[in-house]
């Protein structure tokens, strides 16, 4: 019988032919993210979500597998490699992740690679994806169908070149068709679609669309005619992924266009928050538009230690949201209940910051004190003034002394409980390209800067990319002055410093340097 240990003779894994859908994450369905964070090898194309990558497991393969450069320097992958991984990877007895833009099955050759897992006797299943045509045009007011209007819509290939001999397009049958015509095209051939369909009898003055990067934030749309649209994306600059809609509807774009350009939009953000905290940043800045890169880089790591007992303090400090997840799992590591909350009672309760806060707040804890900006020797102020006898300081072991230092100096006895470290991430190439390029990068402590830097530097070691390990033109912003301080110890000269030392505080001051960066860039 075939065991694990022969992993030649394993039962062969199952290929899952996914859509990622066009662009916004949102749109990403339930199925394909339940996939994704299962699967031992995705293999991925270029038009995914940025975000589309976040949820798989930290030790999976990712394959890049597209056919344009992309990461930078990047390599295209021909077809038939991209079979015969995936087919490599099946046999293995892996779960592959087959993971394309929009539906696999609409110009996506989703079809092929069936055919070929089928021949290989490899066992898939298909998860539909929302795809560009249908996305891209509600995403710009555009309905493809609409009684009175448009009866029917036709998904076309506009790749090929219309005029090339043996065209499988019938641009006959397209200039009759009673109904919205879309084209999944490169935009160089616009100009030649638009005079085969005129030249083929279609009026030229019908309304025409543009929609560039559908569903993305920085998605645009270009409204015209037909006979006039391939001028107007010349004018725009319209550049590739792009639909073209063609068909009376594309005129509704006028009273139905409903999305708003937001205000970070077309900015990519690196977030080098650890794992489990990226996700609050993250959102946010996706939520006013950015593309946000996730770059882990470290993780925290619970420290082993001693039961510890809560109520021989007066006063419990904790550094950080990480702290409070920590000091609680001590309570209470599901196998030894030792306490909850209660036990904190009769304490009273210091937070270095609103992050802080509400991590407490979710476990039914109001913090009594939380100083007005979120560092130590904020929060060492703050405290001047509370009685306290016996303090229990929580947090991480790599954290400063600033904290118990003052509180030993008034005459308080400090118990410092190093709960957790922080331990690196190794960066997937992928995310270290993307990074490097991006144009902020975030840092929210002085061990994301180290972390960050290593990772990158580990990343170049076998690449050619010397000297600065960001782009000239990415901008640095830092949570506060303690990171700011590490960063320049590091070389690196932040462009944008929070006045808050907080996420709140970091969003606001990303959001005014990119409204006086697009000022300056307008002007
Ligand atoms: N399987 C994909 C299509 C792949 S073909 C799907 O179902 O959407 C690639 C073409 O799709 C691009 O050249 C472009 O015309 C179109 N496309 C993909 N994503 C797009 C987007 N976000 N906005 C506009 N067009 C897009």
């Amino acid at each position: 019988m075939a065991t694990p240990e022969a992993p030649g003779e394993a039962a062969p894994g199952r290929v899952h032919l996914v859509g990622a859908g066009p662009g916004d994450p949102g749109l990403m369905t339930a199925r394909s993210l339940e996939l994704i964070a299962r699967a031992d090898t995705i293999l991925y194309d270029r038009l995914i979500p940025d975000a589309a990558l976040d949820g798989a497991r930290a030790d999976a393969e990712l394959l890049f597998v597209g056919k344009m450069s992309h990461p930078p320097g990047g390599d295209s992958v021909p077809q038939e490699q991209t079979l015969r991984l995936m087919i490599e990877r099946a046999l293995l007895g892996r779960e592959v992740v087959r993971l394309k833009g929009g539906d696999p099955f609409v110009f996506g050759r989703g079809g092929e690679e069936a055919l070929a897992l089928r021949e290989a006797g490899i066992e898939f299943d298909v998860v539909p994806g929302v795809t560009a045509a249908v996305a891209a045009s509600a995403y710009a007011g555009i309905p493809v169908t609409q009684r009175g209007l448009a009866t029917g819509v036709a998904l076309v290939t506009g790749h090929e070149d219309p005029g090339k001999p043996g065209s499988e397009i019938d641009w006959g049958a397209l200039a009759r068709f009673p109904g919205t015509l879309v084209f999944y095209m490169g935009v160089r051939s616009l100009p030649a679609i638009a005079a085969a369909l005129i030249a083929a009898g279609r009026d030229g003055e019908e309304p025409a669309a543009l929609v560039e990067r559908g569903t993305h934030a920085d998605q645009r749309t270009v409204l015209a005619t037909l006979a006039t649209l391939a001028q107007a994306a010349e004018r725009e600059a319209v550049r590739a992924p792009a639909i073209a809609i063609v068909g009376r509807v594309a005129g509704l774009a006028r009273e139905l266009s409903w999305r708003e350009r937001p205000p970070l939009a077309g900015r990519t953000i690196a977030v080098t928050r650890p794992r489990a905290q990226a996700s609050e940043l993250a959102a946010r800045l996706r939520e006013l538009g950015a593309t946000v890169v996730q770059t882990p880089a470290i993780r925290t790591r619970a420290l082993p230690g001693e039961p510890i007992d809560p109520t021989r303090y007066d006063l419990v400090c904790l550094a950080s949201p990480n702290a409070v997840e920590h000091l609680f799992a001590r309570l209470d590591d599901g196998v030894h209940p030792r306490g909850d909350a209660r036990s904190l009672a009769g304490a009273r309760i210091a937070a270095i910051g609103p992050a802080t806060a509400r991590a407490l707040a979710k476990r039914g804890i109001v913090a009594d004190v939380i100083p007005e900006r979120a560092v130590a020797e904020s929060l060492a102020q703050a405290l001047a003034a509370v009685p306290a006898r016996r303090t229990l300081v929580a947090r991480a072991r790599e954290a400063r002394d600033v904290l118990p230092d003052a509180l030993r100096a008034r005459g308080v006895e400090v118990d410092v409980l190093a709960l957790y470290e922080t331990v690196p991430e190794p960066l997937p190439a992928r995310l270290a390209a993307l990074a490097r390029d991006a144009d902020y990068v975030t840092f929210t402590s002085s061990s994301t800067v180290r972390h960050l830097l290593a990772a990158l530097g580990e990343a170049d070691a076998g690449g050619s990319a010397a000297g600065s390990p960001l782009s000239a033109r990415t901008r640095i912003a830092s949570i506060g002055p303690v990171t700011s301080a590490t960063l320049r110890e590091h070389g690196l000269e932040p462009h944008v410093e929070a006045q808050r030392h907080d996420i709140d505080g970091l969003v606001a001051a990303l959001l005014e340097d990119a409204a006086a960066r697009s000022g300056a860039e307008d002007g």
